[in-house]
């Protein structure tokens, strides 16, 4: 049964309200993309147009669309057991598995897994779970959690806190208490900002030290913990200078601080490692995960946790006083597993690694000499350009945002979906990307952008 799409748009319009979308839809029902159907890196729209899905979905589809043994192991955990729960001392062999699977993915010595259903309760476990290992360490006033403009950490009233989206934040009276925010390693700013580039190794530094100057501002003895994405995904693919991380993992060992590696995009393969904070060889104590560990079949989220962080939480001699109904879901749990067997079996991260993330690599950076592109930068899978009216001098438009907006319209209408935010246009394409897919992919952005550049004049 067919509906046809102007009845959808109608009922959406009617009855369903969108997430991050301006609500005025409702009354302009043909605004809103209806997507039907997908297989491999494409997606299809009602009427059947094909569109390269260059942004993973949300960030999220790593292994891509319609993979047949991820849905047949969900078919077969629903037939066995559809829903248990691990609370009050329960738990269950599918999401025993997949803490064993996961673990052995980690670094030394962070062998236990929390699981929720999204990246926004992954990090509000991590707000409870920090603030909570401080005060049963005796240290109750270990309470504030630094993060970083721009940040990006979900939605729930914890992660919008843990964000640095302004715009979020003046919804709903955020941030909540005891949330600070420090500079982010945002490259290309600084260089617009100075009005030319500027040497990116010193800036990584001098950024990392409003870590510093934060915590001594504020007395050690009040923060437990500093968050981080390894590379900024939502805020616009911001990738740290190579000084940055060794930079703050020494401050925040050095004053004593958890670090949080949010790794909800970079973590299970996005940049050809299986956690971000593994490409850039630094050690979290706590890294909330979410998206690619399922590629989205199914919502699952998580916190890996620093085994002797547990073991304090296990002497506290107090029950761990959180928990969601759908923690370790059996059917999401069997989802993950099955994506985390199909990622070990195609050797997805060996071939993203040595040949889809370079060869994307070579030719995006080829972006740069189009008249729009101050810079074209890239790492694994992800990659970003910004959009600017002078290049030589760094100089963005004054109406950007228009101007990606449109970017971002010209892309759908070619049959490419690309994410326009503030500045940039991003893609986060799929990890099974061939070689093809990227030259589409390629030919798509230079095309678009030399509409949006006509259009300009
Ligand atoms: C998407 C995202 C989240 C939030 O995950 P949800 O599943 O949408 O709640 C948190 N952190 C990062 C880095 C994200 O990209």
């Amino acid at each position: 049964m067919n509906i046809s799409t102007s009845a959808l748009q109608e009922k959406n319009a009617k009855h369903l309200i969108q997430s991050f979308s301006d609500l005025s839809y409702i009354k302009n029902p043909e605004s809103t993309h209806i997507i039907s159907k997908a297989d491999g890196v494409y997606i299809y729209d009602n009427d059947g147009k094909k569109i390269l899905d260059s942004m993973s979905g949300l960030w999220c589809v790593n292994m891509g669309y319609g993979q047949q043994s991820i849905i047949e192991a969900v078919n077969k955990q629903m037939k066995e057991l559809v829903y248990y729960n691990n609370f009050f001392g329960s738990s269950h062999p599918s999401a025993i598995k997949l803490s064993e699977m996961i673990a052995n993915k980690t670094p030394e010595g962070m062998n236990k897994v929390y699981f929720c259903g999204s990246g926004s309760e992954a990090n509000d476990t991590v707000v409870r779970l920090a603030r909570h290992y401080w005060a049963a360490k005796g240290k109750p006033s270990k309470s504030v959690i630094i993060s970083r403009t721009n940040a990006y950490h979900g939605s729930t009233m914890a992660g919008a806190s843990l964000g640095g989206m302004s715009a979020m934040h003046a919804q709903g009276g955020l941030p909540i208490a005891d949330i600070e925010h420090v500079d982010q390693p945002y490259y290309y700013d600084a260089c617009v900002e100075a009005g030319g580039k500027i040497d990116a190794d010193e800036f990584g530094i001098k950024v990392a030290q409003s870590l510093a100057k934060k915590i001594d501002e504020l007395g050690e003895d009040r923060v437990a913990a500093f968050i981080a994405e390894p590379i900024q995904g939502a805020g616009g693919v911001i990738i740290p200078p190579k000084t940055y991380w060794p930079e703050i993992s020494k401050i925040c060992k050095e004053r004593n601080i958890l670090l949080v590696a949010d790794e909800v995009i970079c973590g299970f393969g996005r940049t050809g490692e299986w956690f971000g904070s593994g490409h850039f060889n630094f050690k979290p104590d706590l890294m909330p995960f979410a998206k690619g560990v399922t590629s989205g079949y199914l919502p699952v989220g998580g916190v890996i946790v620093r085994d002797d962080i547990v073991e304090v939480l296990a002497d506290a001699k107090q029950e761990f006083a959180h928990g969601y109904t759908y923690s370790g879901h059996p059917a999401c749990m069997a989802a993950a597993v099955a994506n985390l067997e199909l990622m070990e079996s195609t050797n997805i991260l060996h071939q993203v690694k040595n040949n889809t993330a370079p060869y994307l690599g070579d030719k995006w950076k080829d972006l740069e000499s189009h008249s729009l592109v101050g810079e074209a930068r890239h790492l694994g899978m992800l990659a970003a350009i910004e959009i600017v009216e002078d290049k030589e001098n760094c100089k963005r438009f004054d109406n950007s945002a228009e101007i990606v907006g449109r970017c971002k319209n010209f892309c759908y209408e070619n049959g490419i979906v690309m994410r326009a935010i503030k500045n940039k246009m991003v893609i986060a394409p799929p990890l099974i990307c061939n070689n093809e897919h990227i030259d589409e992919i390629i030919a798509k952005v230079w095309k678009c952008l030399d509409l949006t550049a006509q259009s300009i004049k």
